[in-house]
């Protein structure tokens, strides 16, 4: 059974998903979700998996745990390691972009209410001044 877990480092209950994705290595089902802690940064999976499940995803003949396989093990690690690195440099500037891209809006979104409140502000002068 998953089970959603506070922050290991600061025991906050405050996350937001930065990635999910399925088990690349064995293939076994589910959908595995990262999270980062809102609070300190913290990076880490939740849900988590209780023991048993866990056993599933690390069988006895698990490549990592074969020995004799240590270069293989090296090679897997560099791939996911050189694959979130570049998942996360991607995420950045899409992120960075949408950021610029809602600052855009917000900027011409205040000229066009600084734009209405001036004119707003005239037609109340022109009707005052009309009804003298
Ligand atoms: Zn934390």
């Amino acid at each position: 059974m998953t089970r959603y877990v506070r922050c290991n480092f600061c025991n906050a209950d405050d996350t937001e998903v930065m990635n999910h994705g399925p088990d690349l290595l064995l293939q076994k089902p589910g959908d595995f979700y990262l999270v980062r802690c809102r609070r300190c940064g913290l990076i880490y999976q939740n849900p988590q998996l209780s023991q048993e499940e866990l056993a599933a995803h690390y069988p006895d003949n698990y490549l990592p745990y074969q020995q004799d396989t240590a270069d293989r093990q090296t090679r897997i690690a560099h791939v996911s390691r050189d694959q979130a690195i570049a998942y996360i440099q991607h995420r950045d500037e899409e992120v960075g972009r949408e950021m610029a891209q809602l600052q855009a809006e917000l900027r011409a979104a205040m000229d066009g209410l600084r734009n209405a409140r001036h004119e707003s502000e005239m037609l109340r002068r022109q009707i005052e001044a009309d009804d003298r």
